[in-house]
């Protein structure tokens, strides 16, 4: 084992020191893959210092996520204390179904989930989990809707004609989970959202009205706290009062900024979040732990037990429930999650936390103020959010992100909103400083000056 650690500890010292000077690893197209690095395995075994090296041009060769460069998705970074906590959770390699085979780690999962549940200022009657992923940590919202909306349906499967609601700018996991919970793809509703990408509630009352009338059951409203492309936030407040009007659950997707929450001054953009029946954030987006570390929280636990618990002897042979966390969970065997979360908070405190996230749109500030100002650049985003939507020089985003890729330049995506394609700026990676962000516009400017025809 130790010789591996070392093995290990050489290949992070030399990657760690490869990053500073190369960002963005070298680009190598997928049709060269097999050409370029000799991935495959074969019959018998092969010499360790090959071995070695063939893992080293491996790692060496991997999107770099953690550096200056890295502004491709909702996630980047690297959080030492919270690298920490997940190295020894691969370590410890413990299962969290049950007290017996994660001991103390039951009780850093329960922690972190009590301290949310209080943050939204949920009593003790509220419960949580861990998911791999958003995706899923949205589907175990949607199975409670269903389930709280008609208990029968865990025995008899769907029966009734169920639908669910969420903004045309919500994250794509809505219609798949649908489909996966029996409800039905074409049974979700897109409730139009404004030109700022927030869903419109009043749409979303009369859409529910209609459907009431024409025999369908409503269970859910999907809000979204930080929309995948604009980062918008659905009015939680006006959205829960329709959801509380029409006995419709009420889930939150904070996948991307729901960690708002642990900001003074942010947590307005979840305001009336006490009020939602659910509510889902990734600490791997904005808290920047690595992949993947997703909550989902409950107002009523006994929702979690209705629809997630199962009686099995060969699990379930010591303590209390409240200590098998299996009975509330999605799965059966469970990565430990929660340990990488609980280094770093136990680490900074809640107010390190909040340091994180303000950081993030402190960056996006610099970035908008830097667009804002520059007649080069036209801006497609707003204020309060940390996706930076913009255009250089009428120049089509699709090309010139693709081209700063192949090119190894800078990893960075596009999105649309209503008819606009446009770059975005993810200002997600706390590590950055406002340097970092302006340095990612010289490079842009300078690929596009060096760059005759894209
Ligand atoms: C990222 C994201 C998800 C999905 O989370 P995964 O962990 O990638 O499955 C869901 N909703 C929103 C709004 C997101 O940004």
């Amino acid at each position: 084992m130790l010789k591996d650690i070392e093995v290990f500890n050489k290949l992070v010292t030399k990657l760690l020191e490869d990053e500073k000077n190369n960002p963005v690893a070298k680009h190598i197209p997928s049709s060269d893959l097999f050409q370029e690095l000799d991935l495959s395995v074969s019959e018998n075994p092969i010499d360790e210092n090959k071995f070695n090296q063939v893992l080293e041009e491996l790692v060496l060769a991997t999107p770099r996520t953690a550096t200056t460069a890295f502004f491709n998705q909702l996630f980047g970074g690297r959080n030492s204390k919270a690298v920490l906590g997940d190295l020894l959770a691969v370590m410890l390699n413990n299962s969290m179904y049950t007290y017996k085979a994660a001991g103390p780690q039951i009780g850093v999962e329960k922690v972190i989930l009590d301290e949310v549940c209080k943050i939204i200022g949920w009593d003790k009657n509220s419960g949580g989990t861990f998911a791999p992923g958003g995706s899923m940590t949205n589907f175990m919202g949607m199975l409670m809707a269903r389930d709280s909306f008609n208990q029968k349906v865990r025995y008899e499967g769907v029966t009734q004609k169920m639908t669910v609601y969420t903004s045309k700018d919500s994250h794509y996991s809505i219609p798949k989970n649908a489909a996966f919970a029996g409800i039905g793809r074409d049974n979700v509703r897109y409730i139009p959202s404004n030109e700022k990408g927030v869903m419109d509630p009043q749409q979303l009352n009369n859409s529910i009205k209609k459907d009431i009338e024409n025999g369908f059951h409503p269970i859910l409203v999907n809000a979204t706290a930080g929309t995948t492309v604009l980062g918008a936030f659905d009015s939680i407040k006006d959205i829960s009062q329709i959801c509380l009007d029409n006995n419709v659950w009420l889930h939150v997707d904070g996948a991307y900024c729901g960690s708002v929450i642990f900001s003074e001054k942010y947590k307005h953009l979840v305001e009336g979040l006490v009020k939602a029946d659910s509510f889902s954030f990734n600490a791997h987006k904005m808290i920047g732990t690595p992949l993947s570390c997703s909550l989902i929280v409950v107002k009523e636990k006994k929702h979690l037990y209705d629809s997630f618990s199962n009686d099995a002897s060969y699990l379930y042979q010591t303590d209390h429930d409240d200590f098998n966390l299996g009975k509330t969970s999605l799965q059966c065997g469970r990565r430990n999650d929660a340990l990488k979360f609980w280094t770093l908070w136990k680490s900074v405190g809640t107010k390190g936390l909040e340091k994180i996230v303000d950081h993030q749109f402190y960056l996006a500030d610099v970035a908008r103020d830097y667009i804002s100002n520059n007649p080069n650049y036209t801006v497609y985003s707003y204020d309060d959010s940390i996706s930076i939507c913009f255009n250089y020089k009428g120049i089509s985003a699709r090309e010139l992100c693709t081209s700063l890729y192949e090119k190894s330049e800078l990893l960075v995506g596009y999105g649309s909103f209503n008819e606009d394609e446009f770059i975005r700026l993810v200002t997600i990676n706390a590590q950055n400083k406002k340097e970092d962000i302006l340095n990612f516009f010289k490079i842009l400017e300078q690929f596009v000056e060096d760059t005759v025809v894209i």
